[in-house]
């Protein structure tokens, strides 16, 4: 019998735990490579079988197609192997010009009926409105002009025609060569497009005065004075001729991609395509994201198609033009590894555009699964967190908030922006989302929304005044409500107490959190010092996340100078208490408290852990903490600085959330105009835990509020979920977690 404490004994369970993971693992991903070519087999069955007589008849005619072809992408986890983003089969329909041949506008009108029919929804990328009345719904113009000089010196102007320009003009053949813009009204394009495309009866177009060329696609809808012609385009002509055009596009314009008429079709679609036999339609297996949870969605990102600007980096990097890729999040930042190597195959295709055999020319390699430092559990409380401290107010008057927590060496646990979205509704939500520019819910503002600290700075001025000899940690500065340095300049700055003080030490003037302490160690230490350390600190520079980020800046003669304002001496006051030109984002400022408290090691912030194989057999890459700078801080006067904010949650305000902790904290309010309304103040709050050992920093942002106390009820229920029995028990990885 097995001793259950032999150390060999528990090596050889966890080899057998191990071993039994991967196997259900490969399983599940065995079984999903099965779906896909159940799918290749069932169309190829439908080409082979159903439609065999067509086979017989044209096999003499066969043509052969080389096509790229997506690798499976690699899924995103969070820490602990919980699966985030995953892969799920599905089907898409792409049209072939040559297949479809004379029969083209009734295998697409057949095609459309039966979209209309099963609420399928289909790619047109047509410019102009849906629906009657017709309107371009772009300002990209239909022409441009080209200036070049030509050897004797002259400037020659030429019209480049867009595509949809070219369409029109050169189908309308008793036009004039320039035809502008201005005459060219959506109505009069989408006729002559019906009539190009053999929708509508082709009359002999009035011919058209020549006009400079002038205005944009919206301007030139309401410029034309002219008959419209429009009446006889009728609703069923406009989504036909959004079809034609894609595939025209495709075969006598500029675009290369397959047109991908529709994605994600389902099953009786696909039946019903199938019983009426439409050549050139073709239904192709695909892959797509999946999102196992509705949290995150900043930090997550998403998929599409290859941006246009895009093109030419993915086309350097060999993937094919119709690849999906990341666009946002860490879908687009950890895009290479995720994505795989793509590969090609060669079909076979009959006449008819069906597919009679198929190979690979290379074998696409699915992509790397991307373990991020995220804690979605944790993550996912700091979200319900935020939006319930939001909800207290009436939903009109609630207003955004932002947290960051990251380890002591730059990990990040958790990023929240509120208001936030949900990737697992997103496209169906998108046009909200986009439309709120109110409180702009896709802007992530953790890590790109910047912020005055406020008094969150003082521990920064203290660390920079004692290092730098300034004062000692014993020094008192005696504050009596006003600081009188500058009374013959005229200025006597309040503290916030206005009744003063006392004599406060630096300890005392954290917990106090002492303005005229500040102003004065503040204007002694200077602003060349203070900026030097909010740089070693990391505030104001970029904290190296994966995702996007601003870098804000510090408050100095040098961002003054780049806004065009002048800096002044006592401005360093302001500086020093974390005001003036002073702006960070939630996360730079999670990750200054982790510096401070870990010693001075300034760590880059970073979402990947690791990335592992795509059979979750090996781990392919360990991020290792990267360590920016260090500081040198005096063990006394870390000390000091600690215990100042420690002190400060042991008063009444604070204790009362943070006494029901199993772990002690250090902690800091602050409260700062907003840049732009002065009147309106954005609060925060940083803190750490366990104070001894310190394993977290976390930063709180709530805008348009002024009781930065308040901040410590969240921040409590933060650090509780994440020292909580629950959470320590998800921290064990076990076999379960990789298998959801
Ligand atoms: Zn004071």
């Amino acid at each position: 019998m097995n001793n259950p404490f032999d150390p060999s004994h528990i090596q050889e369970e966890k080899a057998e735990r191990e071993a039994r993971r991967l196997r259900l693992r490969s399983n599940l991903l065995i079984a999903l490579f099965c779906a896909v070519l159940l799918g290749f087999a069932a169309v190829l069955y439908q080409t082979q079988i159903i439609n065999g007589d067509n086979y017989l008849i044209n096999s003499d005619e066969r043509d052969l197609q080389r096509e790229g072809v997506d690798s499976v992408r690699g899924e995103i986890l969070d820490r602990y192997g919980r699966v985030l983003v995953s892969n799920e089969v599905s089907y898409n329909v792409e049209l072939d010009w040559d297949a479809m041949g004379a029969d083209r506008l009734s295998i697409l009108a057949q095609l459309l009926d039966i979209c209309r029919e099963e609420g399928v929804t289909w790619a047109d990328s047509l410019p102009i409105s849906k629906t009657a009345p017709w309107i371009y719904t772009t300002d990209t113009p239909l022409f441009y002009e080209s200036k070049t000089e030509t050897d004797d010196g002259e400037v020659e102007i030429k019209t480049i025609r867009t595509f949809l320009g070219s369409l029109a003009e050169k189908e309308a053949c008793g036009w004039a060569k320039d035809v502008t813009k201005a005459q060219l009204t959506a109505g009069r394009l989408l006729t002559t497009m019906c009539q190009t495309f053999g929708l509508i009866e082709k009359t002999d177009p009035p011919r058209l005065p020549n006009r400079a060329l002038t205005g944009t696609l919206a301007a030139a809808s309401q410029a034309s004075g002219l008959l419209d012609q429009s009446g006889s385009v009728t609703q069923a002509d406009r989504e036909l001729a959004g079809v034609l055009y894609e595939l025209y596009l495709r075969r006598y314009g500029v675009n290369n991609n397959p047109y991908i008429f529709a994605r994600g079709v389902d099953i009786t679609f696909i039946t019903k395509v199938k019983e009426h036999n439409l050549n050139g339609v073709r239904v192709e297996v695909s892959t797509s994201r999946r999102y196992s949870t509705s949290y995150a969605a900043h930090v997550l990102g998403y998929t599409g198609a290859i941006p246009a600007e895009s093109l030419e980096h993915y086309k350097e990097l060999g993937y094919p033009m119709n690849a999906t890729v990341g666009v946002a999040g860490v879908e687009l930042a950890f895009e290479e590894n995720l994505h795989g190597v793509s590969g090609s195959r060669i079909m076979e295709l009959d006449s008819d555009g069906n597919i009679i055999s198929q190979e690979w020319q290379k074998e696409p390699e699915p992509g790397d699964n991307a373990v991020l430092t995220l804690d979605i559990a944790l993550q996912s409380t700091v979200e319900d967190i935020l939006a319930q401290y939001a909800a207290r107010k009436p939903e009109e008057e609630r207003k955004p908030m932002a947290a960051a927590m990251v380890d002591m060496t730059g990990g990040v646990l958790a990023l929240a922006s509120y208001p936030s979205y949900d990737m697992t509704t997103f496209w169906d939500d998108y046009a909200d989302l986009v439309a709120d520019t109110v409180n702009y819910p896709l802007y992530n503002r953790a890590t790109q929304g910047t912020y005055a600290p406020g008094s969150t700075f003082k521990m920064l001025t203290s660390i920079a005044a004692l290092d730098t000899g300034t004062i000692t940690v014993k020094e008192t500065v005696q504050c009596n409500g006003r600081y009188t340095f500058y009374s013959d300049a005229g200025s006597q700055p309040f503290c916030w107490l206005h009744s003063g003080h006392g004599p406060d030490n630096v300890t005392q003037a954290i917990t106090d959190s002492c303005d005229v302490f500040y102003y004065d160690v503040g204007r002694r230490t200077t602003i060349t010092k203070i900026d030097e350390y909010a740089q070693k600190f990391g505030l104001g520079e970029y904290t190296g996340i994966e995702i996007p980020e601003r870098k804000g800046h510090v408050a100095g003669p040098e961002t003054s100078a780049a806004y065009g304002q002048s800096w002044y001496d006592g401005d360093t006051m302001y500086a020093a208490i974390g005001q003036g030109m002073n702006e960070f984002t939630p996360l730079q400022l999670a990750n200054y408290i982790a510096t401070l408290v870990n010693g001075g090691n300034h760590y880059q912030c970073h979402l990947l852990k690791e990335y592992k194989s795509s059979d979750y057999s090996q781990v392919t890459e360990v991020y290792e903490p990267e360590l920016m700078n260090t500081i040198d801080i005096q063990p006394e006067h870390l000390a000091a600085v600690k215990q100042g904010m420690y002190d400060l949650s042991k008063t009444w305000s604070m204790a009362r959330w943070f006494d029901a902790l199993p772990v002690e904290v250090g902690c800091k309010t602050g409260t700062a105009e907003t840049s732009s309304n002065a009147a309106s103040t954005n609060v925060l709050f940083v803190c750490f835990a366990p104070y001894d050992n310190p394993q977290v920093a976390l930063c709180l942002v709530a805008e348009g509020s002024d009781d930065s106390s308040a901040l410590a009820e969240p921040a409590a229920g933060i650090l509780a979920q994440y020292f909580s029995t629950d959470s320590s028990l998800n921290a064990v990885p076990s076999e379960n977690t990789l298998l959801r």
